[in-house]
């Protein structure tokens, strides 16, 4: 900001759960996805480099409490709980639940998940929204921490269906045809749900990614990024 050509971009610590494909996946040893080609965009329009580290999910939520984290990238649904201990920024992508289930078991809607075995990844919408259907502390809900670990317990019968968001689903199906999976979401059960980029409460980098997503999606760098992990 003093004009000097050599300044150095500030370095910012992220957090992710990358298990959580097209979002945030490793390869190769390094995260990518959907959120770190998004992510990446918006940081470099605000004048930042972004250093993500697969943290996990709870633990990113601890890292942006605790300041360690300068922000969370994670598919992170802006939520009436979430905002009251994190700031967001505005919405980046819209969401919803998704059942995903084996071809054996029969689910047509919402309703259906009562008396399943179900997969959640724990303090997630799909774990919020498995509850709305079956109760909050339902003993037929089993929670992973990570997305893979849920997706693992639906592909070896651990449970009957995994409950998460559309986009992550689809991608599971779509990567594993031969697992004879399927998938039912319900738009009278289960709200739209917006991600949004996380930072601890009252961070003042808030703003400064508003306006860079702002220009992200308004040149035409959103669009690129979205056909690229997206469209076929
Ligand atoms: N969108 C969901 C949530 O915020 C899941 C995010 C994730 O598992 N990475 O709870």
């Amino acid at each position: 900001k003093d004009g000097a050509k050599t300044e150095e971009k500030k370095v910012l610590n992220v957090g992710t759960e990358a298990t959580f494909a097209p979002f945030e996946f490793m390869d190769k040893g390094e995260v990518t996805g959907f959120d770190v080609d998004l992510l990446n965009a918006v940081a470099e329009e605000a004048g930042y480099e972004v250093k993500i580290d697969n943290t996990g999910w709870d633990a990113m939520f601890a890292g942006l409490q605790s300041k360690q984290l300068d922000l969370g990238m994670a598919g992170v649904t802006i939520t009436d709980e979430r905002v009251e201990s994190y700031d967001f920024s505005h919405p980046y992508f819209e969401s919803k639940t998704m059942i995903a289930f084996k071809d054996k078991v029969d689910i047509k809607k919402a309703e259906d998940l009562k008396g399943k075995k179900l997969g959640v990844q724990n303090g997630t919408t799909g774990q919020f929204s498995a509850e709305k259907v079956v109760g909050k502390n339902s003993p037929d809900i089993s929670k992973y921490e990570t997305a893979a670990l849920m997706f693992q317990a639906l592909q070896g019968d651990n449970v009957e269906a995994a409950v998460t968001d559309i986009a992550v689903a689809l991608e599971y199906q779509k990567k594993n045809p031969d697992a004879g999976i399927q998938t039912v979401s319900d738009d009278k059960a289960f709200e739209p749900e917006y991600y949004g980029i996380v930072f601890p409460k009252g961070s003042e980098l808030v703003d400064e990614f508003n306006t860079a997503l702002n220009t992200v999606l308004d040149n035409g760098k959103y669009a690129e990024i979205y056909k690229k992990w997206f469209d076929e």
